[in-house]
């Protein structure tokens, strides 16, 4: 990080803007903490300023404790957004600190942890971000599951059950829940990856998952345009989040984690939000069914 880190608006060359590794050998258990991550993430804490973009919304916001989650969440309630935040009940501490930030923003924050591989906890998580929210103008699905295995038979039936239910099956159940409950002018943001189109050897199950999310994406938004609602994903590339050095690469990745790209560093969860926050409001009234790179330059598809 910058010394005295800027916003997201002062002129700045890409290239220096952010750390480049090598970064430091770590490790943690899935789905692990944000705040044991080192060097720490920029999720806008210092750095994303607000313009009252979504002045009003009501958003739920899945895995918005950490990394891509946590900058939308932080960036929704800097630009007026009521905020319900899903993430796991062992994320508690990660997402204390992210309820503190909403409401520092004079903004609601609507805790609901809970495990998105149960269908029927999905549909209650929407009901109750519905409820508490007073309505629910947004959903942002930013949850996911992404475990590295270099040989398809290390892939346990477990894991790829898990990874599709987090990555595929809870992305229907809560779209399937929301989609009734939203008024036209509502949005849904999914989030893809570079995975969707060039997928890892190491992550077989995880880009399989990914591109999915584009096919549903596309297809969700012929359907649901005749409501008014639009839906859109964004497709990172190696961003700087806890997923990595969690089991999403394997270990020995982790130092050189980003080098890869023409910027030669990972993107910050920072860097994807401005687009999580253009896709929610009105400005982006004639986009729908699009799917887009945050990927420091390798390109989509
Ligand atoms: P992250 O670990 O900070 O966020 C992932 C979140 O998913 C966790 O915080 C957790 O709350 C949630 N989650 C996982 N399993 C869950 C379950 N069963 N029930 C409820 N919540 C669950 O990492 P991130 O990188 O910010 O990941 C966010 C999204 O971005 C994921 O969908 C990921 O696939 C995608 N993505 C990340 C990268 C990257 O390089 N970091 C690149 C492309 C796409
Ligand atoms: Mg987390």
């Amino acid at each position: 990080m910058p010394a005295k880190p800027k916003d997201q608006f002062t002129l700045q060359n890409p290239l220096t803007q952010y750390p480049h590794p090598p970064f430091p050998a770590q490790g943690q258990a899935a789905p692990g903490l944000d705040a044991e991550m080192r060097p720490k993430p920029d999720h806008g804490e210092h750095t994303y300023k607000g313009f009252g973009r979504l002045a009003g919304r009501r958003a739920l916001i899945t895995g918005a404790d950490s990394g891509i989650g946590r900058a939308t969440a932080i960036a929704f309630a800097r630009e007026g957004a009521d905020i319900a935040l899903n993430y796991l009940p062992t994320e508690e501490a990660d997402a204390r600190e992210v309820v503190a930030l909403i409401k520092a923003e004079g903004r609601k924050a609507v805790a609901i942890p809970g495990d998105l591989k149960d269908p029927r906890f999905c549909s209650e998580l929407v009901d109750q971000a519905h409820e508490q929210l007073g309505g629910l103008d947004i959903l942002v699905n930013v949850a996911g599951k992404q475990e590295a295995r270099k040989d398809i038979g290390q892939i346990t039936h477990a894991q790829f059950d898990h990874t599709l239910k987090t990555n595929v099956y809870a992305l229907f159940w809560l779209c399937q829940a929301a989609v009734p409950l939203m008024p036209a002018g509502a949005t849904i943001i999914n989030t893809a990856s570079i995975q969707s189109y060039q997928p890892s050897a190491t992550l077989l199950d995880y880009a399989t998952t990914k591109a999915a999310i584009v096919a549903f994406t596309k297809a969700l938004a012929k359907q649901v345009i005749e409501r008014g609602i639009r839906v859109n994903a964004v497709a990172p590339g190696p961003i700087w989040t806890v997923l990595q050095p969690s089991g999403g690469q394997p270990p020995e990745k982790i130092p050189e984690f980003g080098a890869q790209t023409p910027m030669k560093r990972p993107g910050q969860p920072a860097e994807c939000a401005p687009l999580y926050v253009l896709l929610a409001s009105q400005e982006s009234s004639y986009i729908t069914g699009e799917v887009f790179g945050v990927t420091g330059g390798n390109p989509l598809p």
